[in-house]
């Protein structure tokens, strides 16, 4: 059963008020703060209601899955409902392996998971035969979570002046998923590691004006990724419980 879109708006409102707050106790303005919408756990009918709601920045997790959709939901816009419907801009936001570059390429607007030098000079020469240039973001393990993906701390300021020496990669900001469970605060340190991994970027002028964004924040803890300085937020099921 897909979820109305009433309850997608209702749940919409009440994100946006917790954004309001948590940009007002850190003292920065909510309209920098910017939401994508992960799809993942639900069908194209939710992906249209988002887009009738003026949400239009739409991200999946796995390749296959953000191809697909694309697919879908062009048809779906040139069909019916969706005439006069803005189409989404898609993100990968899960992990990509590098035999998969071209296919995301196909589709994606921005890639959020971009953690080795190999995957970004594959995207970078893939991109370059497309004769265009696509966003990326850095990934950076701040949890120190093994099995998360993206590259470690330590290693992210070499990485990221490496990246934007490719040309046709845009460097636009670091992303970061912080580690699951039940307590906002336990995912504050990774978000604080990330901004000050950025702010000392910024300092040493990697990516100039295009390095800007931070992605951090999903349903369980967006809040205190706002109080940290997240620009996106990657927020799914609280769209739809
Ligand atoms: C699923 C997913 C999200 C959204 O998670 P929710 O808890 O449903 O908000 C954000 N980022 C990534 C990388 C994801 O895989």
């Amino acid at each position: 059963m897909s979820v109305p879109r009433s309850q997608i708006a209702r749940n919409l409102a009440r994100i946006r008020g917790e954004i309001v707050d948590a940009a007002r106790r850190a003292r920065r303005d909510p309209g920098e703060v910017g939401l994508v919408a992960v799809t993942k756990s639900v069908g194209v009918e939710e992906i249209v209601s988002l887009l009738q709601l003026g949400i239009t920045d739409i991200a999946e997790s796995r390749v296959q899955q953000l191809v697909a959709r694309a697919a879908e939901v062009d048809d779906l816009l040139a069909r019916r409902a969706g005439k006069g419907l803005a189409s989404p801009r898609w993100h990968l936001v899960g992990h990509l392996q590098r035999n998969k570059a071209k296919v995301a390429l196909g589709v994606a607007a921005m890639i959020h998971s971009v953690d080795s030098l190999r995957l970004a000079e594959e995207l970078n020469s893939r991109a370059s035969q497309d004769g265009r240039t696509i966003d990326v973001l850095l990934q950076v393990n701040c949890s120190q979570e093994r099995q998360k993906h993206g590259c470690a701390v330590g290693a992210g300021m070499h990485l990221a002046e490496l990246i934007t020496t490719l040309r046709s990669l845009r460097l636009v900001g670091l992303m970061t998923m912080a580690p699951l469970s039940g307590d906002p605060e336990r995912a504050r340190p990774a978000f604080t590691r990330l901004r000050e991994l950025f702010e000392e970027m910024r300092h040493e002028k990697v990516g100039g004006e295009a390095f800007r964004h931070l992605s951090m924040g999903m349903s369980q803890d967006y809040p205190v990724a706002v109080e940290e300085g997240a620009t996106i937020l990657r927020i799914g099921s609280a769209l739809f419980e």
